[in-house]
C-alpha cells in the first residue's frame, strides 16, 4: 500500500477507536453504556454509508467532480478515483485523436481503400478515393455487398480465393480508361481491406517503353542489313592488310543484327498476354533440330547427347518453343569449355506434365546470380558473354516463352561442375502419343522443326 493510503487508513482506524472510547466513557458516565455505544456505532455506520453513496455518485456522474479535501480513507479513495478517471479520460482523448489522424490519412490516400466484412462481404467503410475510383457512395453503400455493388468487375471468384488472391488488374467501373490494380489484404479475423490503385499511367509508360524499344530495333534493322551486305561483298584476299579488321567488323555487325533480332523477339513476346494460337509441336523433330544446331555451334568441341526416344509432344507455339530451347542449347555450348558434355532430354514427370532439360558440364553459375539471371542484359561475366557472342537477352526470351506456355524455368548450377536448365510444362500442354489425345486440340496444325 502506498504511504499516503496507509496513513489515511490508520487515521480512519484511529478515529474509530477514539469515537468508540469516547462513547464508552460517555456511556459509563451516564450509566447507559450499551445504548450510547449502539447509537454511536449506528452513527458511524450511517456516516460510512453516506460516504459510499458519494463514491457511487462520483463513478456515475457525467461531469467532473473535484475530490473532497480531508485526510481520511474515504477522501483518499475519492482522490484516487478522481486521478484514475482523469488518466482514463486523457488516454481516451489521445486514442480518439490517433483514430481521427488514421482516418484522415486513410481518407487522403490516393488509393481506394474499402473495409469489407469477410463472411458477408459487406462494405463497412471506404475512403474518398473509393468514390473517385470505384464509384462507391456514402452512406448508401455502407452495408451493401461489395461484389454486387461493383457488379461488372469479376470480383466473386477473386474474393473467394481470399488470402491467396493475386493482384487483379481490371477496368474502373466508373471510367473504362482507368485501369485498376486490386489487392485483397486480410487484416483481422473477420475484416478484409480491398486496395484499388490507379495503374493507368504505369501501364501507359510500360507500353511507351515497349513501343520505343520495338521501333528503335525495327529502324536499326535496315541500316544493319545494308552494312552487313557491303561487308560481305568485300573480299579480304584483295586487301590482305585489311583482313583482320574486316573479320572483326563482320563479327560485330553480326552481333548487332542478333541483338536487334532478340530485342524484336522480346517485344513481340511481351505484347502477348497469352499464346495467339496453339499447335501440336512434334518433339522428336524439335530434338533433332536442337541436336543439329548444337553440333553446328560446337564444331566438334563437345560431347553432345540428345535423348530423342520421346513418346510425348507439346501443345504450344513451335516457333517460340524452338527459340527458347535453342537459346538454352546455345548457352550450354557457349559456356562449356572444349571437351565438356552437353545432354538434352525430354521426359514425362510424375504429375502428367513434361520437363525439357538441357544439362552441361560447363563453368556453372554462382548461386547469388541465379535469382537475377533471367533479367535482360544480366550477365555473370560480361567479357565471357561478349566473347561467346551473347546478347544478354537469351534467358529473358526463354522466360517469356515459358510464361506464355504456363511453364516454369528451373536452374540448378554448381560453379566448375555445370548447370541444368529445366523447362517444366503442365499436363495441359503435354500430349502423350499413346493417349486418346484431346481431339479439339489435335485438330490444330502440327508443327515440325
Ligand atoms: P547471354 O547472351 O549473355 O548468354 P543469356 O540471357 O542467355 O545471355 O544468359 C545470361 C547469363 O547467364 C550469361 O551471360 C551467362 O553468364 C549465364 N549463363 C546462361 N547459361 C549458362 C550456362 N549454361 N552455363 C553458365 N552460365 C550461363
Amino acid at each position: 500500500m502506498p504511504p499516503r493510503a496507509r496513513s489515511a487508513w490508520l487515521r480512519t482506524l484511529g478515529l474509530l477507536v477514539l469515537i468508540l472510547a469516547a462513547a464508552t466513557a460517555a456511556g459509563l458516565l451516564v450509566g447507559q453504556l450499551f445504548p450510547v455505544l449502539a447509537a454511536t456505532a449506528l452513527g458511524v455506520v450511517a456516516w460510512h454509508y453516506w460516504r459510499l453513496r458519494k463514491v457511487l455518485t462520483r463513478l456515475t456522474a457525467r461531469q467532473r467532480l473535484a475530490p473532497s479535501n480531508g485526510k481520511g480513507v474515504w477522501n483518499e479513495l475519492d482522490r484516487l478515483l478522481y486521478r484514475s478517471q482523469a488518466e482514463m479520460r486523457g488516454r481516451k482523448r489521445r486514442l480518439m485523436e490517433m483514430l481521427r489522424a488514421y482516418r484522415a490519412a486513410a481518407t487522403a490516400l490516393p488509393d481506394a481503400i474499402v473495409v469489407v466484412e469477410r463472411n458477408s462481404q459487406r462494405i463497412q467503410w471506404f475512403n474518398e478515393s473509393g468514390t473517385r475510383l470505384l464509384g462507391l457512395r456514402y452512406p448508401d453503400d455502407i452495408g451493401t455487398s461489395l461484389v454486387q455493388r461493383l457488379q461488372p468487375l469479376p470480383l466473386a471468384h477473386w474474393m473467394a480465393a481470399g488470402r491467396n488472391a493475386e493482384a487483379l488488374e481490371t477496368m474502373s467501373p466508373l471510367n473504362p480508361a482507368i485501369t485498376l490494380s486490386l489487392r485483397l489484404i486480410p487484416y483481422s479475423e473477420n475484416l478484409w481491406l480491398l486496395v484499388a490503385r490507379d495503374v493507368s499511367r504505369l501501364l501507359q509508360l510500360e507500353q511507351m517503353r515497349r513501343d520505343f524499344v520495338a521501333n528503335v530495333s525495327h529502324e536499326l534493322r535496315t541500316p544493319l542489313t545494308v552494312i552487313h551486305g557491303y561487308l560481305d561483298m568485300l573480299d579480304p584476299e584483295e586487301q590482305p592488310d585489311w583482313a583482320p579488321m574486316l573479320a572483326e567488323m563482320q563479327r560485330q555487325s553480326q552481333r548487332m543484327t542478333q541483338l536487334v533480332e532478340d530485342l524484336l523477339t522480346l517485344s513481340r513476346l511481351e505484347s502477348q498476354d497469352r499464346l495467339q494460337s496453339e499447335e501440336v509441336v512434334s518433339m522428336a523433330s524439335m530434338l533433332n533440330t536442337l541436336r543439329r544446331e548444337a553440333l553446328a555451334l560446337s564444331q566438334g568441341r563437345h560431347d553432345i547427347e540428345v535423348d530423342d526416344a520421346v513418346d510425348l509432344d507439346l501443345y504450344g507455339s513451335g516457333k517460340e518453343l524452338h527459340s527458347a530451347f535453342s537459346n538454352l542449347v546455345s548457352n550450354a555450348v557457349r559456356y562449356t569449355p572444349a571437351g565438356g558434355r552437353i545432354q538434352i532430354a525430354l521426359r514425362a514427370d510424375d504429375h502428367g506434365g513434361a520437363v525439357l532439360q538441357v544439362a552441361d558440364s560447363g563453368y556453372g553459375i554462382p548461386a547469388n546470380h541465379l535469382p537475377r539471371i533471367t533479367e535482360r542484359f544480366y550477365r555473370v561475366s560480361t567479357s565471357r558473354s561478349r566473347e561467346s557472342g551473347g546478347t544478354g537477352l537469351g534467358l529473358a526470351i526463354v522466360k517469356h516463352v515459358l510464361n506464355l506456355h504456363e511453364a516454369t524455368l528451373e536452374i540448378a548450377s554448381e560453379v566448375g561442375r555445370g548447370s541444368v536448365f529445366s523447362c517444366r510444362f503442365g499436363p495441359s500442354h503435354v500430349r502423350r502419343r499413346d493417349d486418346a489425345a484431346d481431339p479439339a486440340r489435335d485438330d490444330r496444325t502440327t508443327s515440325t522443326c
